[in-house]
């Protein structure tokens, strides 16, 4: 998969060369583009804000630099015609598992990072696939949030996890329901007084996959009820 990542802050993206994400790049796995917005400005100051038509308070990203970095990393080739552009916004479509596993099936994905107030509209009518949304919370800035978004796409891919099962298990991803993950455990058996629940130490692997199941619907039912509904 390739990854295009647009931003004023390009640093904030040296995580993505640690942990399994960094064993992916190497790996050739995914080819991850990072571009600093400001390479199509044209001003000596390298200037990407402006104030607000209509007035108020803060600043609106500039449509030019973006119009130029999206026309310039779009033409770019790639292992698809165009990529999928992915604008994160406190006003889009809530992130989820079942978002995370579309966008890895994408072969090229484009992230725009926000910055000040946001993008100027246009940018976004013309440009974006997808307006995404963390959560209900306001962030300084789109780069955290394509952080998360590229770390739990990226994890889908095949190759990517040493072990491909433990995302089929992990919570949200069942093929039907959308169960949480039940507790885990690992040595030693008994901690403070606290032991490890004994079918998983039976050996019996019909009776753990049965407990297995059990902790997952009644943990699914006491924390997330509207994921049973
Ligand atoms: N004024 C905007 C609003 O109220 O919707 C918030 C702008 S925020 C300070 C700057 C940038 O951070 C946004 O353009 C977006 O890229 C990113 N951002 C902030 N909160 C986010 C969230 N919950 N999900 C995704 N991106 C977010």
């Amino acid at each position: 998969m390739r990854i295009d990542i647009v931003s004023i802050f390009v640093d904030y993206f040296a995580p993505l060369d640690l942990s399994l994400l960094g064993k992916a790049r190497a790996g050739g796995l995914i080819d991850v583009h990072l571009h600093d917005l400001r390479t199509w400005t044209d001003d000596v100051h390298r200037t990407v804000d402006d104030s607000p038509y209509g007035g108020g308070p803060g600043m609106v990203m500039r449509a030019e630099p973006w119009w130029a970095a999206l026309e310039a990393v779009t033409g770019e080739p790639g292992p698809a015609a165009r990529p999928r552009i992915v604008v994160p916004t406190p006003s889009g479509r809530r992130f989820d598992q079942k978002l995370a596993t579309e966008l890895a099936a994408e072969p090229w994905l484009v992230f725009c990072c926000g910055r000040y107030e946001g993008i100027d509209a246009r940018v976004i009518e013309a440009w974006a696939d997808d307006e995404v949304s963390l959560g209900d919370y306001v962030l300084a800035g789109g780069e955290v949030a394509t952080l998360v978004m590229v770390e739990a796409v990226t994890r889908l891919l095949p190759g990517v996890l040493g072990n491909a099962e433990s995302a089929r298990d992990d919570s949200f991803s069942g093929p039907g329901e959308q169960l949480l993950e039940p507790p885990v455990y690992t040595r030693p058996p008994e901690i403070a007084g606290r032991s490890v629940p004994p079918v998983l130490l039976s050996g019996d692997h019909g009776a753990i996959a049965r407990w297995r199941d059990e902790q997952s619907r009644l943990r699914t039912a006491e924390r997330r009820p509207d994921l049973l509904a």
